[in-house]
């Protein structure tokens, strides 16, 4: 069962959230994870969800809930 989250006022799945941070499609997303990481933006809480983008491409993305900050692990 999907842990879904309140992000921004809306409720994501972790493939949504997936796609929020990517800005694109994914093709598979795992589940949605809190972290003790503080937006730099605005200090809300950020959560993280672990990602495919493409078969050959694993990406860690994070996501604050509260504004429209994110970020991923990609060098
Ligand atoms: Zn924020």
């Amino acid at each position: 069962m999907p842990a879904n989250r309140v992000v921004q006022g809306r409720m994501v799945t972790p493939h949504s959230l997936a796609e929020l941070v990517e800005d694109d499609d994914v093709m598979e997303a795992e589940s949605i994870e809190d972290t003790d990481r503080e937006c730099p933006d605005c200090g809300g809480d950020v959560v993280s969800v672990g990602y495919m983008p493409s078969v050959t491409e694993y990406v860690t993305g994070y996501k604050c809930q509260e504004c429209d900050w994110r970020e991923t692990d990609r060098e």
